[in-house]
């Protein structure tokens, strides 16, 4: 088996942590390949590179795209991070999501919660998100927890719930392809539809998480059936996104060594 953990997020997304705290958890727990997959930004990776020199771990450069369709993200790796277009389109994604968290503010004053969108920004180094909202209503002592701030207002059919601006996972996929990578479909439990995989995997998914940390041994037997049924490369990763989130547990999912070796056969396609 390999320990590995290829879905990680830093405070230049919707993580606490640093990119070099990242770096040190997954050297803690013996990672040896780690991503930084932050929400539609790379500009974390440097700061992670950086932090990986010399410290046995080897650090990538990833991204995760979430997609309008029903809790549908996108993980891209082996991506020429610097590609101008693929640059060009994160910003715009980002664009995007600054307009819906003003929307969400909006809504949730019409309830008498007033937040400042300058507070809500302050939670992140670059993309902003629903989660930079539920720690704004922590902040004010509206919430305990992420958790609670989503389960009581910001998803659907909850007061302060807006819409997804996100990408189509098409368009998540095309992009990730265009800029030299591959992609594979996170967290498979939140996806609402998967009859679609297959035909996703017609338009260039490459792989399907089949290790997380949630799933359960009997979950990784049927996610590997329905990666091997699609033709998809199996990818692990825990989606740590740090002190305070809820979700922080230790860094890195073991694989076994062929679905490592399959994964890096692919990644040294890249380029
Ligand atoms: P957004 O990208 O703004 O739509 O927010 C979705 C992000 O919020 C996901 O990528 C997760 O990181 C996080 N998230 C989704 N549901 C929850 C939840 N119930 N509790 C905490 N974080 C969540
Ligand atoms: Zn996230
Ligand atoms: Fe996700
Ligand atoms: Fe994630």
């Amino acid at each position: 088996m390999k320990k590995v953990d290829l879905h990680t997020h830093s405070r230049y997304s919707d993580g606490t942590s640093a990119p070099e705290e990242v770096v040190a958890r997954a050297k803690a727990a013996r990672v040896e390949l780690l991503f930084l997959t932050d929400h539609d930004t790379v500009a974390g990776f440097p700061e992670a590179a950086a932090a990986a020199a010399g410290s046995g771990v080897e650090v990538r450069c990833g991204i995760e795209i979430n997609s309008i369709e029903g809790s549908t993200h996108i993980l891209g790796y082996g991506i020429r991070w610097k590609d101008s277009g693929l640059l060009a389109r994160l910003s715009e994604f980002r664009e995007r999501r600054a307009k819906r968290v003003r929307l969400i503010i909006e809504k949730l004053a019409k309830k008498g919660i007033s937040l400042s969108f300058d507070d809500v920004a302050s939670g992140t180094r670059e993309t902003l998100g629903r989660p930079h909202v539920a720690d704004a209503l922590r902040r004010q002592g509206v919430v305990k927890s992420r958790q609670e701030a989503f389960d009581r207002f910001l998803t659907p059919g909850k007061p302060g719930y807006v819409e997804s601006m996100d990408p189509t996972a098409e368009e998540a996929i095309t992009l990730i392809r265009d800029a030299g990578g591959f992609c594979s479909v996170a967290h498979p439990d939140t996806v609402c539809d998967k009859a679609r995989l297959e035909d996703w995997a017609k338009k260039g998914l490459e792989g399907l998480e089949v290790y997380y940390s949630t799933h359960t041994p009997s979950d990784i037997i049927r996610y590997a059936g329905l990666a091997e049924r699609f033709g998809l490369l199996a990818t692990g990763g825990t989606d740590y996104h740090g002190p305070g989130s809820g979700r922080d547990k230790a860094l890195g999912v073991s694989v076994p060594d062929e679905v490592f070796g399959a994964f890096m056969e692919r990644l040294a396609k890249c380029g």
